[in-house]
């Protein structure tokens, strides 16, 4: 049989056929895992293939093999030596909710987001939120920033968690898709997913009344589906996006606009600070480059001791 992950508990995954049976699943024995080392060997959003076992009236599964995943998120634990955890696989999407204020997102921010996202393959969505707030100026600056990140490929749209302004066009892009939500505390991600899915928000509380009682679930993601079809990925304890390791020049491959000027540039390996015949910067003069995100981009890069890994948690 076949089926998703939608949750793990370590050594046991809830695993949920395209029919809709749901399975309590484990590993059996040993079998070839692709890619990285990690603590877990299966994540949330992983497809999986098992048999089933059936002893006195239970049927459990045991997996045997794992579709190759299209992409990943993890997280690093400093505490037990660098060691990689998967949190989640197979995301469709990501939504990053960003405010001007109450809480303010800044640009930086959004950047390493995007970079991040970029490196793990997963599109990300942006959304202006709280445009119920804004006052005039704010919309300004809205607009610009949306119409700067559009230039590039992103999709942005303003919404209202509040009001539900705009929220159809959220449900639209989630249908039939694995989604992610991220942001910083405060910006209005449950605000949003309770307008989305009211229901979700009472398994949320459920989950959080677990903890209480002292289970250990709290850094495990969980998979939920949408009544309107398609999937929410939940990540709680995990308030970000996740690191990712990369060198100091690959990360203007991860800015689409710079990667593209690329080709043009003198040096193919320009790193487009003072280099001569720099497609970049002649593209930043014609403005046809935004100069924040260069300034994120040399930020980024000439942090050395973070050019190696891209920390980027919400919080
Ligand atoms: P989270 O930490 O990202 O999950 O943020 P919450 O959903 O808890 O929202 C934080 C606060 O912002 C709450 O008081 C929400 O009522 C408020 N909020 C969320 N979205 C909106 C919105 O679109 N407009 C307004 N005015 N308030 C909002
Ligand atoms: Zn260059």
């Amino acid at each position: 049989m076949q089926g998703t992950v939608y949750k793990s508990t370590g050594s046991q995954y809830i695993v949920r056929t395209d029919d809709g049976q749901q399975f309590t699943c484990r590993i059996k024995g040993k079998f070839r895992i692709q890619g990285i080392k990690s603590t877990n060997p299966i994540a949330v959003g992983d497809v999986v293939r098992f048999d089933t076992e059936t002893i006195g009236d239970e049927t459990i599964g045991i997996i045997n093999e794992i579709e190759d995943r299209k992409n990943y998120i993890i997280r690093k634990s400093v505490k037990l030596s660098k060691q990689t955890h998967i949190i989640a696989a197979n995301i469709d999407q990501v939504f990053l909710l960003i405010t001007l204020n109450n809480p303010k997102t800044y640009t930086i921010f959004i950047d390493r987001f995007l970079v991040t996202s970029e490196a793990y393959d997963i599109p990300a969505v942006l959304l202006f939120n709280k445009v119920d707030t804004y006052d005039e100026e704010e919309m300004l600056e809205a607009k610009y920033l949306a119409d700067l990140y559009r230039k590039i490929g992103y999709t942005c749209i303003g919404i209202s968690a509040k009001t539900g302004k705009n929220v159809d066009q959220v449900q639209q892009l989630m249908e039939g898709k694995t989604s992610m939500f991220s942001g910083h505390s405060g910006v209005g991600k449950s605000t949003l997913i309770n307008f989305l899915e009211p229901q979700l928000n009472l398994k949320t509380e459920e989950i959080s009344e677990q903890h209480l009682q002292g289970q250990h679930t709290t850094t495990f993601a969980e998979m939920y589906d949408l009544s309107f079809g398609g999937r929410i990925i939940d990540t709680p304890g995990i308030k970000g996006f996740g690191i990712v390791d990369m060198d100091k020049d690959e990360i203007g491959d991860y800015f689409p606009e710079l990667f593209r000027l690329k080709e043009g540039c003198k040096f193919n390996n320009c790193l487009h600070l003072d280099e001569p015949k720099c497609a970049v910067k002649q593209a930043l003069e014609e403005d046809e480059v935004s100069w924040s995100r260069y300034r994120s981009y040399l930020q980024m890069i000439t942090n050395e001791e973070d050019s190696y890994r891209i920390d980027n948690y919400a919080e």
